[in-house]
């Protein structure tokens, strides 16, 4: 075990898998394109950015492709301590091709800013790298396909923290059906990737529910907090 899971662990933090079927639990008779996922995964595990950027732009994998205007890839530093994951793109997402650019991707910049992180400065992907039609939730099979992208994109940034925004976010990260008001608060782990996840709601939700802002603001002050903990403790 690594010295942030040692740390995580002394923490009492909950440690999570992400969602994940293996090969052999996929039954013969369902559709070919779950076990074709399995089969692709190790290769998009050794990508590089570009090939990985290249191949979700020209992805067909899902019927999503059929809709889109384009793939949503990620966008941000690379290099960065903070991640944060998403949903899917919207229509001002699919239009621009970055993720997090309408109403509710102003609102989360200016969440980062108020504690101290520039858009710039964080990586930004979502669950799925194409638009649902009229933003309907991800279907199953269309997460399958899109989870080796996040995760070659979670192995080649090596975030210190992920905070995973809203409902689809968490549920298909940390492979839970529980509520965001039970999951936010605390820190879980993400032990596929050794890597803390912190849970707020969705700012699309925040501009409904104003009122729930105080709360996303713990969550954010609870992240990093954790990042400057572990990062304390790694220094000593
Ligand atoms: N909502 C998301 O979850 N992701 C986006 O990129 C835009 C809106």
């Amino acid at each position: 075990m690594d010295r942030n899971a040692q740390y995580l662990d002394a923490m009492g933090i909950t440690r999570w898998q992400l969602r994940n079927r293996s090969a052999e639990s996929v039954s013969a008779d369902e559709p070919p394109m779950q076990s074709m996922a399995a089969d692709a995964a190790p290769d998009i595990a050794r990508m590089d950015w570009q090939i990985l950027q290249q191949t979700v732009t020209a992805c067909t994998q899902c019927e999503l492709h059929a809709g889109r205007k384009q793939a949503v890839f990620g966008v941000g530093d690379r290099q960065a301590e903070w991640m944060i994951i998403g949903e899917a793109p919207g229509a001002d997402e699919d239009a621009q091709g970055e993720p997090f650019v309408g109403r509710a991707g102003k609102l989360l910049n200016a969440m980062l800013l108020a504690i101290g992180l520039p858009r710039e400065q964080v990586y930004i992907a979502n669950i799925l790298k194409c638009r649902p039609p009229r933003n309907r939730d991800p279907k199953f099979e269309e997460v399958v396909q899109c989870k080796a992208y996040l995760n070659r994109q979670i192995q080649l940034v090596a975030p210190k923290i992920i905070l995973a925004v809203g409902r689809i976010a968490a549920h298909n990260l940390l492979n839970t059906e529980q509520t965001i008001g039970r999951l936010r608060g605390k820190v879980h782990l993400l032990s596929e990737h050794d890597i803390p996840v912190v849970v707020t709601y969705h700012p699309a939700y925040l501009l409904r529910s104003p009122l729930e802002k105080r709360k996303s603001w713990q969550d954010l002050k609870l992240a990093r907090q954790t990042l400057n903990e572990m990062s304390n403790g790694s220094s000593t």
